[in-house]
This record gives structure tokens, C-alpha cells and sequence, in this order.
């Protein structure tokens, strides 16, 4: 069978159409729905794989510029399916037995709207409402919104949740991001933005084992968050890094809060991991795809097992 998801930008339009074709091509295997909407109305999407008792939660696509992440949860949901079809192992584990128990919803792009600005640029309809005068005026650059990271508002969804806000809000403050920007903007208020509600509803609905966010880049692993992390977080975090070969880091107490890992641990004294992939600039070129992918895969299967 040939592949659906394929080494390509993963903007909305391909992103729509793969998931569509997964969910038909394995409809028996995965649940394709989404957890609400883009604050330019796109879709975002979920995709529900096993058991979904205590599944673990996958989130790409967080940051616009880092879009590969995208690419790799639709990649990886691929990869299980026709496994678990087939019966095929990945990395010598049992994807159906592995499944039977044990569930994943991967949602492959939180920030849409931030993806697409990076892939296709922002000659898009609504968003000029959204962002200041000034903030447009730098959209014309083709260069400028192919490292854009914000939502469609000039929000940083990665700053934007109620985890120690406004110590976050102020190290922003203080290096002169004071409203809405490509990158670094903590928002108005904690959750202000539509994609930041959409995941902390979700979290409300589905009891996540742990959470993992990807990023790109930098080919390491955040797992702590200030006197929050559970027990467990330092062990499953070696178990991810030993599959990868990313070393582990631990931010300093201010470097890190609002973001989705700090939120989730506080919030659900669960664990939550943040994995940068990848080296260079980004966006990441495609080119370095089948290589990351290769090495990610073991630590993805294992992620979604411990
Ligand atoms: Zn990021």
C-alpha cells in the first residue's frame, strides 16, 4: 500500500487530507475528530489509536516554524497503523498487544494557523484583522513569517498557559516583548488563545498518563518543572533518552513556566515531557526527515509504552 503521509510541508491542506485518508484507510484502528478550532478556524486535530482508558497525549506542531513536528506525529500514526494492521512489529514491540492496552491520541498540530503562516506565508484570509498594523507590515516579508512561531494572533501558545504566567509574562516584559510578536508573546491573560483552551479542555476530558511535546530543535529532553515533577518523570525521561540519545536538561527555575509540560505537570501531578528535535535552523530542512524519524522511532513506541 502506498504511504498517505508523505516527506512534504504538512500545511492545512495536506494535513486535512492526510488524516481524512488514515481515518479511511484504518477506520477500524483510529478515531479522527478534533479538540476545537483555530483562532483562523482550522481544524485541530486528534487522532485516537488503542485503548483510550489512559492513553498518553502526543502534541506537535505547538510552535509554527517547527512544523517537522507536525510531519512526525502523522508519520508516527502511520507507522502504528500499518503495523497493527499488518502485524508488524516496530523496534520488536507488539503494536496490537502494545495497543490493547495501552492508548495514544496524538493531536499533530495544536498551533495550525502558526504552521501555515510558516509554510505558505500570511497572505491568508482574516488574518490581517488579527495582527497589529505593525506586525503585518513585517508579514510581507517571506523570510520573516517562515520563522514565525506564534498563533494567528502574534501569541506564543507555549507562554500562553496558567503556569506561573506572570513570571513568564515579566522575563518577556523585560526583554521587550510587550505585545503581540512572531515569537515570545505570553498573551493578555494564561489561555487567552483558542488553541491553548482547546488542549487544557481536552486534558479536562481525558485523564492522560503523561504528555510529550514536541519542538524543534536542539535534540534534547525537558522533563522537570520547578517542584512539580512527579517521582517518576526522571526515570521515564532517562527510558526516553536512552531510545534517543538526547541528553536530558533541566531549565533553570524562571527559564521555564506557561508552557504545556509545566501546566500539565501542575496541574495533574503528572508527568510531561518537552522533546526538541533535530538540529539547525529552522524550519527544519525535510531533507534530515528519514534520518530523525529513524532515530525517533524506538523512543516514540517507547513513550507511548511506559
Ligand atoms: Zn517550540
Amino acid at each position: 500500500m502506498e504511504k498517505i503521509v508523505r516527506i512534504e510541508p504538512p500545511d492545512d491542506r495536506r494535513v486535512t487530507q492526510w488524516v481524512a485518508q488514515l481515518g479511511q484507510a484504518y477506520p477500524d484502528l483510529v478515531q479522527i475528530s478534533d479538540i476545537g478550532h483555530s483562532l483562523l478556524g482550522r481544524r485541530i486535530y486528534s487522532l485516537q489509536i488503542g485503548d483510550m482508558h489512559a492513553p498518553v497525549l502526543y502534541c506537535g506542531g505547538v510552535h509554527g516554524r517547527e512544523w517537522i513536528t507536525t510531519l512526525l506525529m502523522l508519520y508516527f500514526a502511520e507507522d502504528v497503523l500499518s503495523a497493527c494492521r499488518r502485524r508488524h512489529r516496530i523496534c520488536d514491540m507488539d503494536m496490537n498487544k502494545l495497543l490493547c492496552s495501552r492508548g495514544l491520541l496524538i493531536v499533530p498540530a495544536l498551533n495550525p494557523d502558526g504552521v501555515e503562516i510558516s509554510i505558505n506565508g500570511a497572505d491568508q484570509p482574516g488574518l490581517a484583522d488579527y495582527l497589529g498594523e505593525d506586525l503585518w507590515r513585517h508579514c510581507r516579508s517571506r523570510e520573516f513569517c517562515r520563522r514565525w512561531k506564534a498563533n494567528a494572533r502574534g501569541v506564543d501558545i507555549n507562554r500562553n498557559f496558567d503556569a506561573a504566567w506572570d513570571d513568564m509574562r515579566a522575563i518577556a516584559m523585560d526583554s521587550g516583548i510587550c505585545g503581540p510578536q512572531a515569537a515570545g508573546w505570553t498573551g493578555a491573560y494564561p489561555e487567552s488563545e483558542p488553541e491553548t483552551c482547546a488542549i487544557v479542555a481536552l486534558c479536562g476530558r481525558v485523564r492522560f498518563r503523561h504528555v510529550v511535546a514536541f519542538h524543534s530543535q536542539g535534540e534534547e529532553i525537558y522533563w522537570n518543572y520547578r517542584d512539580f515533577t512527579p517521582p517518576k518523570s526522571h526515570l521515564m525521561a532517562r527510558v526516553l533518552s536512552a531510545s534517543s540519545g538526547y541528553p536530558l536538561r533541566e531549565p533553570s527555575h524562571s527559564a521555564s513556566s506557561a508552557g504545556l509540560k509545566d501546566w500539565f505537570m501542575e496541574k495533574y501531578h503528572a508527568p510531561a515531557f518537552t522533546i526538541e528535535i533535530g538540529t539547525g535552523e529552522c524550519p527544519l530542512s525535510l531533507g534530515q526527515f528519514p534520518f530523525l524519524y529513524n532515530r525517533l522511532r524506538e523512543m516514540l513506541v517507547l513513550g507511548a509504552a511506559i
